[in-house]
């Protein structure tokens, strides 16, 4: 897609071209999307949809053993169980979602046929479980052998008072050390978070998917934002997309992507939605140091953003330029 211009439309010009996409473009959370935006690119650039974009981008991660909070590889629950959420978006009427998945690895996949094949937005448990063995996903195990080591390390070593779900990213390991300061995305051990991702085709359709294995070691029956519509994604036509990751809580207190979405549909700049949506996390009075939460954004125009509310928050893009690994471009606590 060589030479081809960024997407603006007559109403909204582009003010700031530095974050104005060419089409097509992939945009994803965290460095490990990087290798997944790089998989999923060439379709893309090739003329293929957006919505085979987000959920090519999310079922390499699912698969990827190395990444220890989206799918195979996941870390587990409490009692060292699996379970995955995932949802995937192009507009309030088109929409799909899947929480508490125990048998098969790609709940973004899913997603997409709870989607395209039923009246329904969202399946839970053993019914979406049941769902993927009738439109015949495999089954498989979906705790990875490093994830096992990991719960049972934490078992031998933990006393079991301080086993309690962590509020994801942070991860308590077994020093009792929270995390390292600092603008490294090692801080927020254990690897990153959700795969959260959102794309533009050629034709200008948005769409969006997020797919998590949630807060490692959470208590069993815990789901958080990133399944449910308008928390962890949304995707509006009118107003643009949103995906959020970090601490599911901080998100769904607000309806985080909503909200980006809803103030860019107000006519604000991707970064100018984000802020306010840090700034209204940010307020809470039991906002712990561990807590981390960043949202990337990205409207139909093609203008996009990135914000998190501390160091260490890292995003992947991909256009006909290359692909990118950036950081955001707001940090809302720079010295935390
Ligand atoms: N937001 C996800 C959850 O709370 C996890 C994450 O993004 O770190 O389940």
């Amino acid at each position: 897609m060589e030479g081809v211009p960024p997407v603006s439309t007559p109403e909204s010009p582009m003010e700031s071209p530095e974050n104005a996409a060419r089409c097509p473009f992939l945009l994803s959370t965290w460095s490990f999307g990087q290798r997944a935006n790089e998989a999923a690119w060439p379709a893309l650039a090739a003329g293929g949809s957006s919505i085979d974009a987000v959920e090519a981008v999310s079922v390499f991660c699912e698969d990827d053993p190395e990444i220890d909070s989206v799918g195979y590889g996941g870390l587990p629950d409490r009692d060292g169980a699996m379970s995955l959420d995932g949802c995937v978006m192009l507009s309030p009427e088109q929409c799909g979602s899947v929480c508490a998945i125990r048998r098969h690895r790609h709940p973004v996949s899913i997603a997409r046929q709870v989607m395209d094949h039923t009246p329904h937005i969202m399946l839970a448990g053993e019914g979406a479980d049941a769902f993927a063995d009738a439109h015949d996903h495999p089954v498989e195990e979906l705790l990875s052998p490093g994830a096992r080591e990991a719960w049972e390390k934490r078992q031998r070593e933990l006393p079991e008072q301080s086993r309690a779900s962590s509020p994801r990213p942070v991860d308590v390991d077994p020093r009792g050390q929270l995390f390292a300061h600092g603008d490294d995305e090692s801080r927020w051990s254990n690897n990153h978070d959700t795969i959260g991702v959102l794309a533009i085709d050629e034709r200008g359709t948005l769409a969006g998917a997020c797919s998590t294995s949630g807060m490692p070691w959470k208590v069993p029956g815990r789901v958080g934002d990133s399944p449910i519509i308008g928390h962890g994604l949304y995707v509006d036509p009118e107003g643009g997309a949103a995906v959020a990751t970090g601490t599911g809580e901080l998100v769904m207190a607000i309806c985080g992507s909503f909200l980006a979405v809803e103030l860019m549909r107000g006519g604000a700049m991707p970064g100018d939605a984000i802020r306010e949506v840090l700034e209204r996390i940010a307020k809470r009075s039991d906002l712990e140091p561990g807590h981390q939460i960043a949202v990337i954004a990205l409207r139909p125009d093609g203008h996009w953003g990135s914000g998190a509310l501390r160091p260490g928050f890292r995003l992947a893009t991909s256009d006909a330029g290359g692909h990118q690994l950036l950081k955001p471009e707001l940090v809302l606590l720079p010295g935390t």
